[in-house]
């Protein structure tokens, strides 16, 4: 069996972390770690979203309960 690993095949995009040429395996990325990074700002973002807290923290807010208020 032959490896047809044929150079000629140019990747299309560079790499959307640091621009540098993709690999074929990891497309668009160039490198595992690039593809991590990627990954990491995705999951970030995705977590650094806390609109429910913020909705949630709002609504206990206004329906406070003060029935043990003596005051
Ligand atoms: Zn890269």
């Amino acid at each position: 069996m032959l490896h047809m690993n044929s150079p000629s095949l140019a990747p299309e995009k560079p790499c959307p972390i640091c621009s540098k040429p993709a690999q074929e395996n990891l497309r668009p990325f160039c490198s595992k770690r690039c593809a991590d990074i990627d990954l990491n700002r995705w999951l970030s973002g995705v977590y650094a979203i806390p609109v429910k807290e913020s909705e949630s923290d709002d609504e206990g807010d206004q329906v406070r309960p003060a029935s043990n208020n003596e005051e």
